[in-house]
């Protein structure tokens, strides 16, 4: 079993609601047990600003699938839930799941970079895993407490 961080957003189709319905999904995954949810937050969107706010969340998981079926099944999950992949990059979607940590792992890979390459400069990454894990260590980056140190909260807002 591994214990992993993943990163939920949403700012289309009522975001609350897709952000508790993809919760359910990640619980229901084969072998898999949520240890910690944190509040909901809203962002200002990044990238493109002729967006909605995002609402972000960060789960705590137990899973045993590999990183590799993790990411396929957490795809599969935004595809079910109307996800559009659009060339526009940061552009609006129904939900977006990344994985931010998975164990103690490093991946570089062309699918998949853990931890999340973006973490580190991500208010709405930050602020909710430091509410459910203020203690981590990020591999490769240091403690989570010094990340946020350096990192402006940016508009972002605790529900
Ligand atoms: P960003 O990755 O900057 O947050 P995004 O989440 O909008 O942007 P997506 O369109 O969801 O980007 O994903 C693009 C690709 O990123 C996916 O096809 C996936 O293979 C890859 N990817 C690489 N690392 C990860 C990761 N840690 N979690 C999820 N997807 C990842
Ligand atoms: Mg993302
Ligand atoms: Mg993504």
């Amino acid at each position: 079993m591994s214990r992993v961080f993943i990163g939920l957003g949403s700012n289309l189709s009522q975001p609350a609601k897709q952000i508790e319905e993809a919760r359910s999904a990640i619980r229901g995954l084969n072998g898999a047990e949520e240890l910690a949810f944190s509040s909901l937050y809203r962002s200002p969107p990044m990238g493109p600003q002729d967006q909605p706010d995002y609402l972000n969340a960060v789960i705590e998981v137990e899973v045993s699938l590999s990183p590799f079926s993790l990411l396929d099944a957490l795809q599969a999950i935004e595809l079910s839930q109307g996800r559009v992949r659009k060339d526009e990059r940061w552009g609006a979607r129904s939900i977006d799941l990344d994985i931010l940590l998975y164990g103690e792992e490093v991946i570089r890979a062309e699918r998949l970079v853990v931890p999340h390459y973006g973490m580190a400069d991500r208010p709405f990454v930050l602020y909710p895993l430091q509410e459910i894990s203020p203690d981590l260590v990020i591999p490769g980056l240091g403690s989570l407490a010094e990340l946020v140190g350096h990192c402006d909260s940016n508009g972002l807002l605790k529900l």
